[in-house]
């Protein structure tokens, strides 16, 4: 391995001082499960690393507040958010995916910090954190800035924080009865990488959808907000066909990429019956079956 600096401030306003915007091979570093793999490959080299490790605990902590909105410091752990009864009970899609991310030795050290800022679009927790309404804090040399998560994604491994600029919190609203799921298709083993992802979040009464938010990984460049679905089923009484005009909305819109994971029409009619199954599955309380 090429030699490199390391540096652990004890402050996170201190960390943001040593990274320096113009060099872009001096990146900070959290639970470090991205970075050593990206670093043992090759892909990356960096001249200096900034451990986030040993900055205030507060930034390690997250809290759920009685009506259910989560506030999680960045070095917040995976596996923390996945034992937690309060996440469980506040974001039942969560926990749901939790346990389908990577393993545990994975989840025990990755932080939300790292998990976002890393943008690879074949990751879990991106779409379902979108799906979700959530934002992060962007902290930087100039003060701090909320982005939502459909705004942070920019490309594959890109987003939108400016150079010097890291991620310090994230933030998902309360729920509000919204019913959620994660369907995460793979083509190899359950916890491997996905060919597809897919988020969705909707609020129903009365057994008519009022508002859709349906979100596809993996098989597209950077998680993505899939408008057209979501039209097709605002005001739509719950049921099959409004679940297949979203699936065919879907693999219309969606602009879909070939990997090793499969080619792109293989991928398009994943998304057509990946979409119902995630539909379904969120609204299997309300007889959708
Ligand atoms: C064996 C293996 C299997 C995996 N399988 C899956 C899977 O099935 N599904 C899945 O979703 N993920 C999977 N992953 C990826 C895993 O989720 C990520 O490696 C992890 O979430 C990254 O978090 P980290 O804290 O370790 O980040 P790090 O490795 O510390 O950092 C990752 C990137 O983010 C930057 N960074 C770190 N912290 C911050 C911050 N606070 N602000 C700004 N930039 C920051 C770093 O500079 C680096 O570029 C797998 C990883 C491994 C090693």
């Amino acid at each position: 391995m090429i030699p490199f600096q390391l540096a652990e401030p004890a402050s996170f306003a201190e960390a943001v001082r040593l990274i320096d915007p113009e060099d872009p091979t001096c990146r900070a570093v959290s639970g470090g499960t991205a970075m050593m793999l990206m670093m043992k490959s090759g892909v990356f080299q960096p001249s200096k690393l900034v451990s986030l490790r040993k900055v205030e605990p507060e930034y390690a902590a997250f809290t759920v507040s009685s009506d259910g909105a989560l506030q999680a410091g960045a070095l917040v752990r995976l596996g923390q958010l996945e034992r937690s009864e309060a996440v469980r009970a506040a974001f039942p899609v969560l926990a749901d995916t939790f346990p389908v991310l990577s393993n545990v030795r994975v989840r025990n050290v990755a932080t939300v910090g790292g998990n976002l800022a890393h943008a690879d679009p074949h990751m879990d927790l991106p779409p379902v954190l979108m799906a979700l309404g959530a934002h992060i804090t962007a902290t930087g040399p100039s003060g701090s800035r909320t982005i939502a998560l459909t705004e942070l994604f920019r490309g594959y491994y890109e987003t939108a924080l400016e150079p010097g600029e890291l991620i310090s919190g994230l933030s998902v609203p309360a729920q509000a009865g919204r019913r959620s799921a994660y369907v995460k298709c793979t083509t190899r083993s359950a916890h491997d990488w996905p060919a597809l992802g897919v988020a969705v979040s909707l609020a129903v009464t009365g057994g008519t959808i009022q508002d859709a938010r349906i979100v596809l990984s993996a098989a597209v460049e950077t998680p993505t907000r899939m408008t057209d679905a979501e039209a097709a089923l605002k005001g739509a009484p719950i049921g099959e066909e409004a679940f297949r005009a979203a699936g065919e909305a879907a693999a219309k819109a969606a602009e879909v990429t070939s990997d090793v994971r499969g080619s792109a029409p293989y991928k398009t009619q994943l998304v057509r019956v990946n979409v119902v199954r995630a539909l379904r599955k969120a609204l299997a309380a309300e007889g959708a079956v």
